[in-house]
């Protein structure tokens, strides 16, 4: 059996509790090491054998998991954040079921949700927006045109930009031909939730400058919309007075102040 395990954005302890006993469990752990924090192959069992899966190709991450498979024993394949994100898990599980390796995914904290924390933010304010949307610039990867950041840009709701802090001016760019002004909140995260975490706050006008500025090309989110201000949105209806739920009779008093 393969266990694909979300590592978590970068502190060791948040994986999760399924996450680590997997890990505690493993015969063989094959980690991403650009981006997984070394530190949790210490809840590795003794003997366990440890693979950088930076240094190996696609067929080297199948082969060691066959040979593990063929011992009877177990691998834990470990991504960061979420797994469901940008892991290149498919391309991987496809082989697993063309071998008769079963599989199964135990997702992890995406750094996008590590990010959000790093800043105390919610992403989806009422009447501001209610939408995510995850993506990122072109680069080797290539993204359908249908997907152009312009195009998401258009519609005002809150980006997180993956993989493309290298290339923040042509972003802003993109960001700003689909309509956000400069002046947009935006934020820049790195290394969300590891010691050396770095967050900035500015304006799609200014995101290239900052990033330059504190030198962060790499292992970082940028985030746009303004959600990012925090503010100018309405109360929820969820927690709202006058508000009738299947849990809470409401009251008439209207309680919808603007913060
Ligand atoms: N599956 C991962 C994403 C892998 S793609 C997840 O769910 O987070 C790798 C990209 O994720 C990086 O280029 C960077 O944009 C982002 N990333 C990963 N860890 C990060 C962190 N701790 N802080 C900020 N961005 C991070």
């Amino acid at each position: 059996m393969v266990h694909i395990v979300g590592a978590g954005p970068g502190a060791p302890d948040l994986i999760t509790v399924r996450g680590k006993e997997l890990i505690s469990q493993a015969d063989t752990i094959i980690y991403a090491g650009s981006l997984v924090n070394p530190a949790l192959l210490e809840y590795r069992k003794e003997g366990c054998r440890v693979l950088n899966s930076a240094y190996m190709t696609l067929d080297q991450v199948v082969e060691a998991v066959r040979e593990t498979e063929a011992e009877g024993k177990m691998t834990v394949r470990l991504h960061t954040g979420d797994p469901c994100i940008y892991g290149a898990i498919r391309e991987q599980m496809d082989e697993f079921d063309r071998l008769g390796i079963s599989c199964q995914v135990c997702p992890g904290v995406s750094s996008f949700c590590g990010a959000a924390a790093a800043l105390n933010m919610e992403y989806t304010l009422p009447e501001i927006s209610q939408s995510v949307v995850i993506t990122r610039m072109a680069r080797r990867t290539p993204v359908p045109e249908r997907e152009s950041i312009a195009s998401f840009a258009a519609h005002g709701a809150t980006m997180v930009l993956f993989l493309s802090s290298g290339m923040v001016a042509e972003l802003a760019a993109e960001l700003m031909r689909g309509g956000y002004g400069a002046d947009t909140p935006a934020a820049i995260v790195y290394r969300a939730t590891w010691d050396d975490e770095k967050k900035v706050v500015c304006t799609v006008g200014t995101l290239a400058e900052r990033a330059a500025g504190e030198q962060i090309r790499k292992t970082a989110l940028i985030i746009v919309g303004n959600a990012v201000s925090q503010s100018g949105y309405a109360l929820s209806k969820l927690y709202d007075s006058g508000f009738t739920t299947e849990y809470r009779q409401g009251s008439d008093t209207e309680g919808k102040e603007r913060k």
